[in-house]
């Protein structure tokens, strides 16, 4: 199964795509986390992606295509993949066309991420990663147990750095603006599929699956 996960910052696409993972065994390929390893590594490409990640800005276009290019081709790939947080303009949807059809793949399915706008502004400020574990955890929403357990076994609860508010705001803008248009783009293409985004994440995994059709 070939994936394209759609939704604003914080609809809970990667928390769904790593859930995926785990269970169908489908790489989850984020560009998001891609572009955090290399800005993490210190890489020429970490640097060239930082002060546009950290402005909430998207990377340019020629750099995040290399990226996907050379993930999609990984051996792990070839039987499917869940693309988390690429295309992220219509530039970027086109682009990928060539890439998928090198590898010998097509789309199968767009998945939108529906969720109100102050239910992401939540999700967003309240996001944590634990340090030991990186488990992905919420001050809003985890169960208390959950958080005491990263900090009682010595780990801290790490937001990311564009998680602060202004940082947001622009993300949120940069999603209306630029990312929007593609689910006209995929309804057009006959692969846009919506799903309610909101709700605990595993009533969010069961619509998902059952709108798949892999429940
Ligand atoms: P994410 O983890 O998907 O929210 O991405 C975090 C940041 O990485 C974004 O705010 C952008 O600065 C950058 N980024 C991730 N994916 C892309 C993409 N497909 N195109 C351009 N920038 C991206």
């Amino acid at each position: 199964m070939r994936i394209v996960f759609l939704g604003a910052p914080g609809s809970g696409k990667g928390t769904q795509a790593k859930r995926l993972m785990e269970e169908h065994g489908l790489p989850q390929v984020s560009t998001g986390d891609l572009l955090r390893a290399a800005v993490a590594a210190d890489t020429a490409l970490g640097r060239r992606a930082k002060a546009a990640m950290d402005a909430g800005e998207l990377v340019t276009d020629d750099i995040v295509l290399g990226i996907i290019a050379e993930r999609l081709a990984q051996d792990d790939c070839s039987g499917g993949f869940i693309l988390d947080g690429y295309p992220r303009n219509l530039q970027q949807a086109r682009d990928l066309e060539p890439v998928l059809a090198e590898i010998g793949q097509s789309l199968d399915s767009a998945v939108l991420l529906d969720v109100d706008m102050d239910i992401l502004m939540k999700r967003l400020t309240g996001r944590r990663t634990c340090s030991l574990t990186g488990k992905l955890l919420n001050v809003y929403y985890s169960p208390q147990e959950e958080l005491d357990a990263c900090t009682q076994a010595g780990g801290e609860l790490v937001q990311r750095a564009d998680d602060n508010e202004e940082t947001i705001g622009n993300r949120l803008k940069v999603y209306r603006e630029q990312t929007e248009p593609l689910i006209d783009f995929y309804r057009d293409a006959g692969l846009l599929k919506t799903v309610a985004g909101e709700g605990s994440i595993d009533e969010i995994y069961a619509r998902l699956k059952r709108t798949l059709g892999m429940s």
